[in-house]
């Protein structure tokens, strides 16, 4: 049993609990955020990967939905690194805060109501059990930037996420793609899309309707740099372009680099882990792990210290040179 932030203050996990009557159960009226916290063996440490990025993007969300978040993005960042404390996490971790609208009367509205923050934490290791996974295309259509906003991640659009993927498991396969209303790819039920094609590497922008994606950033700025060096183009794909793709991944702060070895039972490249595939999943294992010095203000320690980390400052100092930790998968 640990402890969940609740409203304003930390609570044991079974008191952070909203009534059935919550608007954010009835009505999905909120947001969230998703963030991974990286043990490190040798370090004896607790990573917290881009956690500024990622409580900016959830006052973010809050924002496109209406709502204005009960702390500044600093003040979450100290939460999540407290809660971690406070748990003692010593394993991969996974943290999810959420802003909802807490309030239980009946109508569903974003206007004059109380928000407030969630946030909770988990073990968490591996989102797909297999090294790679088949996708299919979905027959739902990725929820619409103008109807539900997709460039946030408001709570009530998982259920389009949701749908999608018990189709793709219905019928046997891993995972879901989507296409948007006009029928490009836009995301996975919860991850981008990349393809890579004579030596390029493609994704699409988040105008098809797809989540501003951090884990995509992270792999788009290792991607172009060495000792990757890959050339990438952001710009709209067509399904049948993943067909004849020769390498296809899916990312996120969950899935991390997620192979596909299939699609709609279509053979992508070899039909296993891709070559470029492997060296950007290992690329960001790297960093996410902190083996990588230049990318060490993108990493907050957990344990030990004040909570005011780096999390509030974003060219911070690297962390002393130390031997590369040791791979653990
Ligand atoms: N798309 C959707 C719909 C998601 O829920 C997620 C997970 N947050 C992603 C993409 C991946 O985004 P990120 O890399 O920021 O976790």
């Amino acid at each position: 049993m640990g402890v969940t932030w609740h409203r304003n203050a930390f609570v044991d996990d079974a008191k952070a609990t909203v009534s059935v009557r919550a608007k954010a159960f009835n009505y999905g009226l909120g947001c969230f955020g998703g963030i991974r916290a990286y043990w490190d063996e040798r370090q004896d440490q607790l990573f917290v990967f881009r956690l500024r990025d990622h409580v900016e993007r959830l006052v973010e969300s809050a924002r496109i939905l209406g709502l204005e978040s009960p702390f500044p993005a600093e003040r979450i960042a100290e939460i999540v690194i407290e809660l971690l404390r406070r748990n003692r996490c010593r394993t991969d971790t996974y943290v999810r805060p959420l802003i909802f609208v807490d309030s239980d009367a009946l109508s569903p509205t974003l206007t004059d109501v109380p928000v407030s923050l969630a946030v909770y934490s988990l073990p968490f290791g591996r989102y797909f059990s297999t090294p790679h996974v088949h996708c299919c295309i979905t027959s739902w259509r990725r929820v619409a930037d103008n109807a539900i906003p997709a460039r946030a991640k408001p709570t009530g659009a998982y259920l389009n996420s949701a749908l999608a993927r018990a189709e793709a498991k219905r019928n046997g396969f891993d995972e879901a793609i989507f296409l948007t209303e006009s029928g490009e790819v836009s995301e996975g039920s919860a991850e981008h899309v990349f393809l890579l094609r004579r030596g390029q590497l493609v994704s699409p922008p988040s105008t098809a309707d797809n989540l501003e994606g951090i884990t995509r950033r992270t792999i788009i700025e290792l991607a172009r740099s060495a000792p990757l060096s890959i050339d990438f183009v952001e710009r709209s794909i067509s399904r049948t372009e993943l067909y004849v793709a020769d390498e296809v991944f899916l990312c996120g702060t969950g899935a991390e680099v997620t192979p596909v070895g299939r699609i709609d039972h279509r053979r992508i490249g070899s039909g296993g882990v891709g070559k470029v595939t492997r060296a950007i999943q290992e690329r960001v294992a790297e960093v996410t792990h902190g083996r990588d010095e230049r990318f060490a203000h993108w990493l907050t320690p957990v344990h030990g210290g004040t909570t005011r980390s780096r999390a509030s400052k974003p060219a911070g100092k690297a962390r002393p040179a130390r031997k590369p930790a040791a791979r653990r998968r």
